[in-house]
């Protein structure tokens, strides 16, 4: 039987030691430069937490929209298009949670918050019949200078999120936002500026045929926005549309 040296069982004890708390530092730098704090009440996350801590979440405005037809995004657009199913995924309210989580979504270069929200509610949105059917999503495109100012669009990222967790493919160059000039020569550089207009186009759209889209937004308000996109939809295919989008502003529910 051979007995352990002591002198070595002791190095061995203290490299261990030594490389625990050098694991221990390159974690406390990457939580430096990466912190995982929650975006709603900004104290810091365990690694169970993803962008928002349990007590956060718990105080969340839910709407449950999912579940219910003639819901108030629903009653927003009767008249205006007719849709398959329309849900939003939270109350927005002035001051609230919701407004803080999503103004770092679209001000402070986080795109994980959209990321992270869009994987929650599409595990919910795939449980739903109302919603299960889909087989596509589209999201509705930021103005191409916009996009390019902040790095990402952050309906794109809530719709990548509920693609990885509703399994059916997310397309961002179907719906495009085109900047288009009318050639009016003749006009004053600000007539002409005047005639600068972003407008929503369709590429492929035989792509759309006999789908079931999922538009995506992130804070529906007069659902103007959503309406141009749908309607566009509409003439240029026989698709059917849903709508989901991460919150729901300026009505009374
Ligand atoms: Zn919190």
């Amino acid at each position: 039987m051979t007995v352990a040296n002591p002198t070595i069982l002791k190095r061995l004890n203290n490299n261990h030691k030594i490389l625990i708390s050098i694991i221990k530092l390159i974690k406390d730098l990457a939580f430096i430069l990466y912190p995982n704090y929650c975006r709603s009440c900004g104290l810091i996350l365990d690694n169970t937490n993803e962008i928002i801590c349990f007590e956060c979440r718990l105080q969340l405005p839910f709407t449950d929209f999912h579940e219910l037809s003639d819901n108030p995004v629903e009653r927003l657009f009767y008249g205006r298009i007719p849709l398959f199913s329309a849900t939003a995924m939270f109350r927005f309210r002035k001051e609230g949670s919701i407004q803080v989580i999503l103004h770092s979504l679209k001000y402070h270069n986080d795109p994980k918050i959209g990321v992270v929200l869009g994987r929650q509610y599409g595990l919910i949105l795939r449980e739903e019949p109302r919603f299960n059917t889909c087989t596509m999503i589209l999201p509705v495109p930021l103005h191409p200078q916009r996009e390019r100012k902040r790095g990402y669009n952050q309906s794109l990222k809530f719709a990548e999120g509920l693609s990885q967790s509703m399994g059916i493919p997310v397309y961002s160059d179907i719906l495009v936002k085109q900047i288009k000039t009318e050639t009016q020569t003749r006009k004053s550089a600000f007539k002409r500026w005047e005639n600068v207009k972003t407008v929503f186009s369709l590429l492929s759209s035989e792509r759309l045929a006999n789908q079931h889209v999922l538009l995506v937004d992130d804070v529906i308000t007069t659902g103007s926005t959503l309406e141009s996109c749908a309607q566009l939809l509409m003439n240029e295919s026989n698709c059917s549309i849903s709508i989901a989008s991460i919150a729901l502003a300026g009505h009374s529910f």
